[in-house]
């Protein structure tokens, strides 16, 4: 248990950064009775998925601007689960309570996730249905741009 804590603390520099600052304390997340992992709660944990600045990072998009709203700001986990205009309707828990930021926000219910069970799903049912509306967005940009003729266009800086 402790060497696993140790790789979690110190595993591969700027790899896994994001999830180590969510969840500073692995055996929290080894020893946890309850909670599946779904694949919206893994990009939000890992800061790997469909968003912009991620994708632009390995090269699949030109700008790590969001698409799906007019906020005109890089689209990461946090723009994703607490800023962007596309998901308005479905937050719910994802309150910023005042003076509150993001990144602490997201922390604070990481943590509540790991210590109750029902925070857990209550709190994973929010973020798959935002990964999975995010995901309906997508589709339907892609579906346009090809109707459009516009998928091999350049955008012009
Ligand atoms: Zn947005």
């Amino acid at each position: 248990m402790r060497k696993w804590q140790e790789k979690w603390a110190d595993s591969g520099g700027r790899k896994g950064a994001w999830t180590k600052a969510l969840i500073p304390e692995i055996s929290k997340w080894v020893n946890r009775r309850h909670g599946e992992l779904t694949y919206g709660l893994a990009q939000i944990l890992t800061g790997h998925g469909k968003f912009q600045s991620y994708l632009q990072k390995i090269g699949r998009t030109p700008t790590d601007k969001c698409v799906y709203c007019s906020i005109n700001e890089a689209d990461d986990v946090i723009h994703t689960l607490y800023k962007c205009e596309a998901f308005q309707g479905i937050r719910r828990s994802l309150v910023i309570s005042e003076g509150q930021n993001g990144l602490q926000a997201l922390k604070n219910k990481v943590s509540e996730m790991l210590e109750s069970a029902e925070k857990w799903e209550e709190t994973v049912r929010e973020i798959d249905s935002i990964m999975r509306h995010k995901t309906h967005l997508e589709r339907q940009n892609i579906a346009s741009d090809a109707a459009n003729g516009a998928g091999n266009e350049v955008p012009d800086e």
